[in-house]
């Protein structure tokens, strides 16, 4: 049996743009462009990175929610790449996805009971009664009262409706679940609650998370690794320990810079990127983070740099032509 929960190998997702009176193709969305990445079973890693950088298309790629264009993905050892729908069929119960916006992935015209059923019902799961206990039980997992299941998702808070969501990702005992923003649009006092409800599931469930947000306080709360997303390409890779202590590549290390300190004598220096993101229709040559860093040279306009280990013998990746010799916060 294999350590990795999830292995993509060069994994690239372009969508083609059309345009014109014959709706020819007429450009590219380089959204995934070559990444490469292992979880390892029960684990969590943090896929982080500004809006637009391909995170969710990272992760729905992944489940195959959509065809990639190249590369190969493994869930759990098996290929998945280019499996059909129906050979897809009998795996979807072990990925599973929770989405950001719980109202939107809820039929508001369902019942939570309703809603909760669907997947047993899907995969031929349960006899009636038995489904309806398990609604129950799987609604007392999850923090909420059996009488839940009688009522609609537009008569809960928003912590609630994602309480359900996660409830439906866990309905079929998967064994991977792509977390997907699930805590950016609640209120702070609510995101630390759907965290601890997530972390307390792993542990029970055995579950492996790809926790995917913009926000990098949020991710370093939950990952044990962490993995940097730039424009399509991962630029860093390593524990969340060694991402948060000793960034190595500049995008990451102006990342860190904007958590905001709770200490007020741990004094550090903010590190202001100039310009947007680059649009992934026409991603620059060479490095991707090249217009926006502070110490690009020649080589990084005209080289593109490989994902490789650092040199500080730990289990720690960067995509720097300088890794190891930059440190924009001093
Ligand atoms: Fe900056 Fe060059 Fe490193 Fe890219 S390769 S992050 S441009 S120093």
């Amino acid at each position: 049996m294999t350590d990795s929960m999830i292995e993509v190998v060069d994994l690239k997702q372009h969508f083609p743009i059309y345009g014109g009176v014959f709706l020819r193709q007429v450009g590219t969305v380089y959204a995934l462009d070559g990444v490469s990445i292992k979880v390892k079973r029960g684990e969590t890693v943090g896929l982080v990175g500004e809006s637009g950088c391909g995170k969710t298309t990272m992760g729905r790629t992944m489940l195959r929610l959509y065809d990639p264009t190249a590369g190969r993905i493994f869930i759990d050892g098996v290929d998945i790449t280019r499996l059909s729908q129906k050979e897809l069929r009998p795996l979807r119960r072990q990925m599973q996805i929770i989405f950001q916006d719980p109202f939107e992935s809820l039929n508001s015209r369902h019942t939570v009971g309703e809603i909760l059923e669907e997947s047993f019902i899907i995969h031929k799961q349960l006899d009636s009664r038995e489904r309806k206990s398990k609604v129950k039980q799987l609604l007392d997992t999850v923090g909420l009262s059996g009488s839940a299941s009688d009522r609609y998702p537009h008569e809960f808070s928003g912590g609630q409706r994602q309480r359900i969501g996660i409830a439906r990702a866990i309905s079929l005992n998967p064994k991977l679940v792509v977390c997907d923003e699930p805590v950016s649009a609640l209120d702070v006092s609510i995101q630390s609650q759907i965290l601890n409800l997530l972390l307390t599931l792993q542990r029970e469930l055995e579950l492996t998370y790809l926790f995917i947000s913009h926000d990098l306080a949020v991710v370093k709360h939950i990952s044990d690794r962490i993995a940097v997303m730039y424009l399509g390409k991962i630029v860093e890779y390593a524990s969340a320990a060694d991402i948060i202590e000793t960034p190595q590549h500049p995008y990451t290390q102006a990342l860190i810079s904007a958590i905001p300190e709770p200490d007020p004598e741990r004094k550090k220096k903010k590190i202001i990127l100039i310009g947007d993101v680059p649009s992934p229709i026409n991603p620059p040559p060479g490095c991707c983070f090249h217009t926006r860093c502070p110490v690009a040279k020649d080589v990084c306009r005209q080289q593109i740099p490989v994902l490789k280990q650092s040199d500080t013998g730990i289990d720690h990746q960067v995509a720097c032509h300088f890794a190891g010799e930059v440190n924009l916060a001093e």
